[in-house]
């Protein structure tokens, strides 16, 4: 691949001073900044094509070596330019070649200048559990222990100062950026910014002295909880390494089904099967809700399909002050195995027809019984 004369990359002829080579670069650096130019890869060529350029054409040795031997005298690190520049600077490089041209406060790559460096405090990594919640516990409230399984400090696990930044959290490099000697701040590779490392690790723990290990943790869930939320538990998640802050446990609610009553929203349904007889004759039925069982009553002559709305005994609504309603879905069981006697009695009925069914039109549809629902 044949590299482009670093002139031409700057737009500068070979006799430019000093002075124009740095103003093309700054033009060019600020045209092609990745920050302007997010996810635009031929930008990002241009913007490190640049400071390439710079880099050489900024620096009186390397300008006389390139302006002599071409792109040949600079290859690959070999050829004594002090790292090889020529094989493409890293972004760091070029941000830190910017503390210079620009003052110091331009694009991302500066960490503080002289001093003001604090090691980072370690924190736990978060953890998330599942919790399941029946519609009583949802809509009252409880508490909940549950064993939730973590890493912890292990006992004996001792730390030390970071020999490689002496608990600074940063290491500072020297760039030569040829107009003169930059400091850049960089995370500590070997501590990842903590300032310490592990002195004993004892059996069993990771490199970081936690080992896995299990904790019971006591959850409040407030009342109104519903399916999916998150409630976070500060400092119950994963321990720091070397005695910083513990993450966060976060508990997601999960509705267990009942088997009586469904769930739609902020209403509850249920299916309540009664007797031909109790449909004839009218009952009182107790029924399960939220808020424990109550007492409903069965009118004489019940059809079987009848809907009766408890309202109010449904959940509480998460968006206002009110509550959903409980919905009793009336089914009349119809007999499915009849004594002698009963079957002679049926067939009386049906004979003399004084059983037979006798709408009177006012009897309500399907569709108008869901349409009430929600009227
Ligand atoms: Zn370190």
């Amino acid at each position: 691949m044949s590299k482009r004369d670093y002139y031409e990359v700057l737009g500068v002829s070979k006799s430019a001073s000093a002075e124009e080579i740095k103003k093309a670069y700054r033009k060019l650096a600020i045209k092609y900044h990745p920050d302007k130019n997010p996810d635009d890869k031929e930008a990002e060529e241009k913007f490190k094509e640049a400071a390439e350029a710079y880099e050489v054409l900024s620096d009186a040795n390397k300008k006389a070596r390139y302006d002599q031997f071409g792109h040949t005298g600079m290859g690959g690190g070999a050829g004594g330019f002090g790292g090889g520049f020529g094989g493409g600077m890293s972004m760091e490089d070029i941000f830190a070649q910017f503390g210079d041209i620009f003052g110091g406060h331009f694009g991302g790559g500066f960490g503080g200048f002289g001093g003001g460096a604090r090691p980072q405090q370690s924190r736990g990594t978060n953890l998330r559990v599942r919790i399941k919640l029946n519609l009583e516990e949802m809509v009252n409230g409880t508490q909940k222990t549950i064993k939730v399984k973590k890493m912890k400090a292990a006992p004996g696990a001792t730390s030390k100062t970071c020999p490689t930044c002496n608990g600074m959290g940063v290491q500072t490099r020297v760039v030569n950026t040829m107009l003169g000697q930059m400091q850049t701040q960089t995370t500590c590779g070997t501590c990842d910014g903590l300032g310490k490392v592990a002195d004993h690790i004892p059996a069993g723990a990771n490199a970081q002295g936690l080992i896995k290990d299990e904790e019971e943790v006591t959850i409040n869930i407030p009342a109104g909880a519903r399916d999916g939320i998150q409630l976070n538990v500060r400092g119950k998640g994963n321990d720091a390494p070397f005695g910083g802050v513990p993450g966060d446990l976060y508990v997601v609610v999960e509705e267990e089904e009942d088997a009586t009553i469904k769930r739609e929203g902020d209403n509850l349904h249920q299916e309540l099967y009664i007797s031909f007889a109790e449909a004839a004759l009218g009952t009182s039925k107790e029924i399960p809700t939220v808020g424990g069982r109550v007492k409903i009553k069965i009118d004489a002559g019940t059809q079987s399909g009848k809907i009766l709305r408890l309202a109010g005994k449904g959940l509480p609504s998460l968006d206002s002050y009110g509550k959903g309603d409980m919905f009793v879905h009336i089914n009349v069981w119809t007999p499915q195995k009849l004594t002698p006697e009963q079957k002679e009695f049926f067939e009386k009925q049906l004979n003399s027809g004084e059983m037979n069914a006798e709408p009177s039109g006012k009897e309500k549809s399907f569709f108008d019984k869901v349409k009430d629902l929600f009227s």
